[in-house]
């Protein structure tokens, strides 16, 4: 059920999973940019999660709309504004019913990457982590009728990984990955490793 649980759980699977994988995200940007991925999304999400816990909120678009909000607040970088959108998209998508339909979680991942494309003036192919959204979106929509939602949602953290991976032989069109041009090539891009992440969590929390 795609209650306001379920996106708790996902969401503190979230805090769990970036904090547990802080020091291979820094790694990778350290690599091929400033060396703060890690760290910054440990701390947005620690403290969103924290926030969150103690916040009245009863539907799913109330507790992500909160969430983006704080992650904009909280993380400094690119990442934390991009996040942010990603999070009050989707809440923003999933309105004020208390159970989201599978399809309107559909419209809401699909919009949720429309928003960071937009943002972040990127497209697939930038290296970034558009090339793990794109995907888990599309891969979402598309085993939805045929699978349900835990199918679903399983295609699309594969997709999202797959789609990370896909990020090593490129070369970085946005973010400060960009300034290093063909040096950027032959590294995983640490916003797509961590968009891999969420959309795992987003699976886990099916339980
Ligand atoms: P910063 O680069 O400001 O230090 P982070 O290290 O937290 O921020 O996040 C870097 C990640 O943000 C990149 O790996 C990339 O996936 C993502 N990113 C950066 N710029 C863009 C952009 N214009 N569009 C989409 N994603 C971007
Ligand atoms: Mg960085
Ligand atoms: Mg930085």
């Amino acid at each position: 059920t795609l209650d306001a649980s379920f996106f708790r759980r996902f969401l503190d699977r979230t805090a769990q999973v970036v904090t547990a994988e802080a020091d291979r995200l820094t790694e990778l940007d350290a690599a091929i940019g400033d060396a703060d991925h890690g760290t910054n999304l440990k701390r947005g999400f620690t403290s969103m999660a924290g926030a969150l816990a103690e916040a009245d909120v009863r539907t799913p678009g109330e507790l992500l709309t909160a969430a983006g909000a704080h992650l904009t607040n909280t993380v400094g970088g690119a990442s934390g504004p991009l996040y942010g959108t990603v999070l009050r998209r989707m809440g923003k998508v999933l309105g004020e019913d208390a159970v989201a339909q599978p399809q309107t979680l559909g419209r809401a991942l699909a919009a949720a990457v429309a928003s960071v494309r937009r943002l972040g003036d990127s497209a697939p192919g930038d290296k970034t982590m558009v090339d793990a959204l794109q995907p888990a979106a599309d891969a979402y929509a598309a085993a939805l009728p045929g699978g349900g939602t835990a199918r679903a949602l399983e295609a699309a953290a594969r997709a999202a990984r797959e789609g990370a991976q896909a990020t090593v032989p490129l070369r970085a069109r946005r973010g400060r990955a960009s300034y290093l041009g063909e040096r950027s090539v032959g590294h995983l891009d640490p916003g797509a490793a961590s968009s891999a992440l969420l959309m795992t969590a987003l699976y886990e929390a099916t339980d």
